[in-house]
This record gives structure tokens, sequence and C-alpha cells, in this order.
């Protein structure tokens, strides 16, 4: 057992399995883990003013801060445990290394201080107490404030001790048992390396879950009803359903009529219209005589939007090889120019429509004309131009897919990625990266991503066009 199975443990205990027994070749690269990484060394580095070093030796020593220490030892009767502390942080106080001893600390994303954190911290004080020879009253949970370290202290007291080793407990009983189901909390599986395999699993037994917009909640409530899968979901009688939804209010016959369908899409893997003839009679419309696809990325903990990517069509039906694509890099330091830019590519067709997928490109765009002074009635005129493809395609149609974002509908559709196994997340990898080297490198890959999420926006924006255009 050890700190990183707490971790995994309090998310999810499948999870936590998994890393200890499961077959490691289904585990896939997390760009999430690796940022996590990247920006807990840097806030770490800056806390211990550079003085940061690996190892016992650097204990010895009485650096200021220790990193990659594995500790092993006793913390239950006869249970053994090994932590892997992010941080060691000198402090006053007597160890067995001289006048001095260290805390532990975690680093923490956002502002919420979670149990994950006082788990990890608790857990680390038990088995750094011995290693020391002292006694740990506190420890500490680090964050970036104003791109400066913020250091939170937690009394690590009788009660949150007990938790732990109660919690360390049953952890300690799941890796010694069976691998636990699925977690019916879904949502946490978006960002976990254990996603594909996890995924396979439950499309095979038909895990209600996997079907867009019903979460653990309805889940449940479906179950209590004796719906316990997709395929006697996908069978049951859109108004019988509506009927036991009572919680929907008067949405419960719309919500009802949206799983049965989602779920027999799912299964049959053949895809639904539902009524929108007018919006997509009016994309075929806008888009006629020339459109722009946009798509952004973004480092969401920074609220920064490092690359803004236009891509112009002047006809449809133009070859890929031909379309024009504009890449526009946001540093820090040049945001005016980087905002005048886009503004002039967008005047310089003022009547196009702006194609995008997400709410997040248009309230880009917001932002930058509010920036730049904008009337009300100009942000209005601006922000008209934009159409949201995502929202048109739930509005148009039920796919066979477990969600609408743009990777699984344009993948669906057959769009393929020049690069592989990418991600918003590994954009926002490379971008860090791209920061810390300088490396010209990470940020062709970054623009080579964007130009490919443009690309596959306006694939689905042919699909929903072209499917126009038969019925017309
Ligand atoms: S993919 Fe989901 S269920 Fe599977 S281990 Fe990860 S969080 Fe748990």
């Amino acid at each position: 057992m050890n700190t990183l199975y707490l971790k995994s443990f309090i998310r999810c205990k499948r999870k936590a399995w998994l890393d200890f027994k499961g077959d490691k070749s289904y585990e896939v690269w997390s760009a999430h883990k690796a940022i996590d990484k990247v920006n807990q060394f840097q806030i770490f580095y800056k806390l211990c003013n550079g003085e940061i070093y690996t190892g016992l030796k650097a204990c010895e020593n009485g650096y200021e801060g220790v990193i990659g220490l594995k500790i092993k030892g006793k913390f239950f009767q006869n249970i053994y445990a090994e932590i892997h502390p992010q941080l060691l942080l000198k402090t006053k106080g007597v160890s067995k290394w001289g006048p001095y001893k260290y805390l532990p600390a975690v680093y923490k994303l956002g502002h919420k201080t979670t149990k994950e954190h006082l788990f990890d911290l608790a857990f680390n004080s038990i088995l750094l107490e011995s290693f020391q020879e002292t006694k740990i009253e506190k420890g500490l949970v680090i964050s970036s404030f104003g791109n400066k370290p913020y250091v939170e202290e937690i009394y690590l007291n009788k009660k949150l001790r007990k938790k732990v080793l109660n919690v360390l407990l049953s952890l300690n009983e799941c890796l010694e048992g069976f691998m636990p189901e699925i977690t019916q909390d879904r949502k946490k599986c978006t960002i976990c390396s254990w996603q594909k395999f996890c995924d396979k699993e439950a499309k095979e037994s038909g895990y209600l879950t996997d079907i867009d917009g019903i979460g653990s909640k309805t889940a449940s409530l479906l179950k209590t009803n004796g719906i316990s899968n997709t395929q006697k979901l996908a069978s049951y009688s859109e108004k019988e359903l509506g009927e036991k939804l009572s919680q929907f209010n008067d949405q419960k016959f719309l919500k009802a009529s949206m799983f049965v369908k989602q779920a027999k899409a799912y299964i049959s893997g053949k895809s639904y219209y539902i009524a929108n003839k007018n919006d997509n009679y009016d994309l075929l419309k806008k888009t006629s005589s020339g459109f722009y696809v946009f798509d952004i990325e973004s480092n969401p903990d920074e609220k920064h939007d490092f690359l803004y990517g236009f891509l112009k069509i002047n006809n449809l039906f133009a070859k890929k090889e031909d379309l024009i694509y504009e890449p526009i890099l946001n540093l820090e330091n040049n945001k005016s120019e980087s905002y005048r830019q886009i503004i002039k590519i967008l005047f310089s067709n003022n009547e196009w429509p702006v194609l995008h997928y997400g709410e997040t490109e248009k309230i880009a765009i917001i932002n930058i004309a509010r920036y730049l002074n904008y009337s009300f009635e100009e942000i209005d005129l601006l922000t008209s131009r934009f159409i949201d493809l995502h929202t048109l395609i739930r509005k148009s149609l039920i796919l066979p897919l477990k969600n609408y974002g743009l990777k699984t509908v344009s993948n669906w559709l057959g769009f393929k990625w020049v690069q592989k196994d990418v991600s918003g997340s590994k954009a926002l990898y490379w971008w860090i990266q791209y920061k810390i080297t300088k490396n010209e490198i990470f940020l062709k890959k970054i623009i080579q991503y964007n130009k490919d999420d443009c690309l596959a926006t306006l694939q689905i924006a042919e699909y929903l066009i072209k499917n126009q255009l038969k019925k017309n």
C-alpha cells in the first residue's frame, strides 16, 4: 500500500485496485497527471527558493525542500506501507538529523482543499514521525495564487488521523479482494488513465451511465424501476418511462423520449433525426457564401487562451488542402496584438458566420470585444455571427455515442487527427513545456492539433449541411 493508491482510492476504489493489480498495458498516459507534476514542481521550487533536492541525503544535509523520497514502515499492527511525500519542507524542531525537522506538503490545484489533501498529509505524517524520530503536528497544502506560492496549514489532529487509519484499512481490504465495480459517478472517468479499459466493460455490460444525460442519480432511479441496463432501457415504452421520471417535472416525457432513443441509437449504432429543420436550413443558408471555423486552446486554471485558430472556407466543396488556416498565438506579452489580428480576420469578411464547437469560443470573443471597449450593440452584432455546432447537433440528431464532444462526434464521422492520442489537455501540456523550454517544436504540435480541431469541426458542419441538402 502507498500514498498513490490512497489518492486513487479516494477518487474511485476500482482505480486503486487497477493501479495495484491491473494489467498496465491497458493504462494510458494521462496529460492531467503530467500537467499536475510540472505545476507541482514549479510551485515547490518557488516556495523553496530553488533549494530543492532529492532523496535521503537532502534530509541529512538539511536542505529547505526534499522531493522523491520513498519511506517504508509499519502503519498499523502488521500492515506495512510506503509513502511518497510530494514535498518535505524544513521547519524548526528537533529530529534525528539535528535542530530541524520536515513537514509533509501537498500541491493543490484550484481553491478547494479536499479530503484527498488531508488524508495524504495525515498518512504521510504517520510514517514520517517514526522516520524522523519527532512529532509532526501539521502538514501544508501549497497552491499557486497570482503565480506565487500560497501555504495553508492543516493541523493533523487525532480525529483526522483516526479517519485516515480507517480509510487505509478499507484500502488494504480492497487491494486484497476482487476488482471493484465501475464507479457510479462516471464524470470521474474522464481524466482517468484506466478510462478505455473501463469503458469497454461498461459498454459490454450495458451500463446505464453510458447513455448521454444519465448520471448516477438517474441510473439508480431507473434501476429501482427495474431498468437495469441499456438493453432494457432501449426496449421501454417512452410514455411509461415518462410517468416514472416525475423528478424531471414537466420535462419528464421529453427526458424519457431522449433516454430511450439514445439507448436505441447506442445499441444499434444508428443515428436518429429529431425535428430541427429550421436551424439546419439556417446553417445551410448562412454558410453558402463562405464562413470561418474558429477554435481556441486554453489553460482553464489560468484563464488564459493561448491559441486562436481560424479556418477560412470560401466554398464548402473546396479541397481541404486549399483552405487557409491562420493560427494566432497569445503569448503573455502580446495580448493586444493577438486581439488586433483576431478582429482583423473577423472583419475582413464581416458577413461571414463563425462556426465553433462548444461555448468557449463565443465567450472568448465577448471578452476580447469588451477588452477593446466595444459597445453593447457592436458585441451583439459580432456574436450574432457565431453558430455553435455542438448545440445544433444535439438539437438535430441522436447519435450512437456516449457523448457529443468534438472528438467523439468527428471520430464517428471518420475524422482522423494527424497526431495520435491528442486532446485539449495534451495541447495544454505542450504549452506548459513550451513555456519552460522555449522549444518551438511544442508550438508546432499545438498548432497542428488546433488546425485538426478546426477541420474536425468543419467535418461536422459538412455532415449537417449535406444532410440538409439531401432533404431539400
Ligand atoms: S475509468 Fe472510471 S471506473 Fe475506471 S478506474 Fe477510472 S474512475 Fe474508476
